[in-house]
């Protein structure tokens, strides 16, 4: 299907802006992604109209937010193709969702001298909330390298497992080489060492279909803002029987079934991992943006940004002395690079004066930047409504830019 870009970029009002007189051109999407227009009317429909607290009372307006934050978790629970809406739990995020695994998860399943495999593109996100439990706990983190394409090494990840292995915690796509890691293949093998595993979701949701029955992780997490939905809201699924086995992470209103001095019992799931008053104008919104996705097609989606960053590879290559970090056989749509000896930080302000939104540093990713011997990095990111000419603009604007240096 050929999809019709300028049409798209018509739901997206922030798309017309002008940055320094300039037409924006949007290339930081790992960062954050732009909204539609239905899922910021979504949000405010939801304060004018369904707005009150959910699942204590028994009016009128919160029974409707109730019923409107259950159906966005129906939703939810379709997109990722889980089996129960009880495996949907709301969280502020990729990152509230890693920690809160990482906390009940070492509680429950965890003692000293435990390990967890991680691999070293990951996010910080993926990496800090271990080493809060390394340092409480004394578990061991286990570190996966990369080759130099930017592919993780599969024999060495086969070769970290041990008898003391109590979970895989690995990114489905990074978020700086765009690496799509063979997720399925990685959590086979874990599988077969009885490990449990956790995907971090959050730059593959956005780019490509994921069934989580299919992957058959125990654990996938993903954020809102960066699937076109509001900022706050994002997505833990697990496994049924996963989640009923480990503790609250937090624990307050909602999560509870009977409380009293002596002893508090828990609420069943989801409502076990929702402490206090969820965010439920959020979840309806992230919900309307999963719609949107779903009315462009996660497929189309996925072949289009395959084309877009097919064709920003060639063009940036033709560049003198760029260097592209990160060539893996499976690419999602995110480029990083340096040219010659400018420093990451001098081109992107530069691009930004010229209306091109890129990001420069670390990317959350030190352990990587370290891997790869270098500071940081800029990264170009796409989505469907980016297009070819805007890529055409980006290689323009890096050749003249290169002249002044
Ligand atoms: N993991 C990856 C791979 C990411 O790219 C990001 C966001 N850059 C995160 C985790 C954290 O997401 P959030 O800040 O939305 O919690």
């Amino acid at each position: 299907m050929i999809l019709d870009i300028k049409k798209i970029q018509t739901d997206f009002p922030i798309l017309k802006k002008e940055i320094y007189g300039k037409p924006l051109i949007y290339l930081d999407n790992a960062a954050t992604t732009q909204k539609p227009r239905s899922v910021v009317e979504k949000i405010e429909y939801g304060y004018y109209n369904v707005n009150a607290n959910i699942h204590r009372g028994v009016h009128f307006l919160s029974q409707a937010a109730t019923e409107a934050h259950e159906e966005a978790r129906r939703y939810v629970q379709q997109f990722l193709n889980a089996r129960s809406s009880n495996e949907i739990i709301f969280t502020r995020g990729t990152t509230e969702a890693i920690n809160l695994i990482a906390s009940s998860f070492t509680d429950e399943c965890m003692s000293a001298g435990d390990e967890v495999i991680l691999s070293v593109m990951e996010h910080h996100s993926n990496i800090v909330p271990w080493q809060i439990q390394a340092a409480k706990k004394g578990i061991v983190l286990k570190v996966i390298p990369i080759n130099d394409w930017g592919e993780l090494c599969l024999d060495e990840y086969r070769s970290l497992f041990t008898e003391r292995t109590r979970l895989v915690s690995v990114t489905h796509m990074s978020n700086v080489l765009g690496t799509i890691n063979p997720v399925k293949e990685m959590i086979e093998e874990a599988h077969a060492h009885d490990v449990p595993v956790l995907i971090d979701g959050a730059q593959s949701v956005p780019h490509m279909k994921v069934d989580v029955q299919e992957l058959d992780a125990e654990f996938y997490v993903f954020s809102g803002h960066k699937i076109y939905g509001p900022t706050g809201i994002g997505v833990l699924y697990g496994k049924e029987e996963w989640l009923d086995r480990l503790p609250p992470y937090q624990g307050g209103g909602e999560m509870i079934a009977t409380v009293s001095f002596e002893k508090t019992t828990f609420n069943e799931l989801p409502f076990k991992f929702e402490a206090g008053t969820p965010d439920y104008i959020g979840s309806t919104a992230l919900a309307e943006a999963l719609r949107y996705v779903d009315g462009i097609g996660i497929d189309n989606i996925a072949a289009y940004e395959h084309r877009l960053l097919a064709y920003a590879t060639e063009r940036l290559n033709e560049i003198d002395n760029m260097r592209i970090f990160g060539q893996a056989a499976d690419k999602g749509a995110v480029i990083s690079f340096l040219v010659g000896d400018i420093h990451h930080y001098d081109l992107g302000m530069l691009l930004d004066r010229l209306g091109i939104a890129v990001r420069t540093g670390h990317h959350c990713a030190q352990l990587l930047m370290q891997r790869l011997g270098i500071e940081g990095t800029v990264r170009a990111s796409f989505s469907f409504y980016n297009t070819e000419e805007e890529i055409d603009q980006l290689a323009a604007a890096i050749e003249r830019l290169k002249g002044m240096f």
